[in-house]
């Protein structure tokens, strides 16, 4: 999601107008007030390569989205995903959600492909294995957003 959600500008320490890469979607988000002291207290190691700028890990090891009550509408939808996978005529058809390799899809063909040439793969790296499922699906029609 690093690379979807863009900040466009820091309104003020809490607030930031950012857009939304895939869709262009513009808007403003605020940091939820109960997240405030984690949203700038947190540590850039303790989150995964590309994550959005505005994940947060609690004190439990728990992800969570800093701007929860505000975040865009396909966050909404989609909730917090990492790899987004699309059919040929844009319908989305499964996700990864973030911070995980945890992949879901009520799509039997594209189960079938990934636990073939994805699950079964050990790259280590997350960058490289990233790219890695960007390819293997591109190679098979899907689009992918990430
Ligand atoms: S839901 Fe996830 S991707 Fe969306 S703004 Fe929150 S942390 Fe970022």
């Amino acid at each position: 999601m690093g690379e979807i959600i863009e900040i466009l500008e820091e309104l003020d320490p809490f607030f930031f107008r950012i857009k939304f890469t895939v869709t262009g979607e513009e808007r403003v988000v605020s940091v939820d007030p109960d997240k405030r002291a984690l949203f700038h207290l947190h540590d850039d190691k303790t989150l995964p390569p590309m994550a959005c700028p505005f994940l947060r890990q609690t004190s439990n090891k728990k992800y969570v989205c800093a701007v929860h009550t505000s975040r865009p509408e396909l966050c909404c939808r989609y909730s917090c995903y990492r790899i987004l996978v699309l059919d040929s005529q844009e319908r989305t058809v499964g996700r990864v959600t973030d911070a995980t390799r945890y992949f879901i899809t009520g799509d039997a063909d594209l189960r079938r492909l990934w636990n073939r040439e994805i699950a079964c793969v050990k790259i280590l790296d997350e960058k490289c294995w990233e790219e890695h499922v960007e390819q293997t699906l591109i190679r098979s029609g899907y689009r992918v957003i990430r």
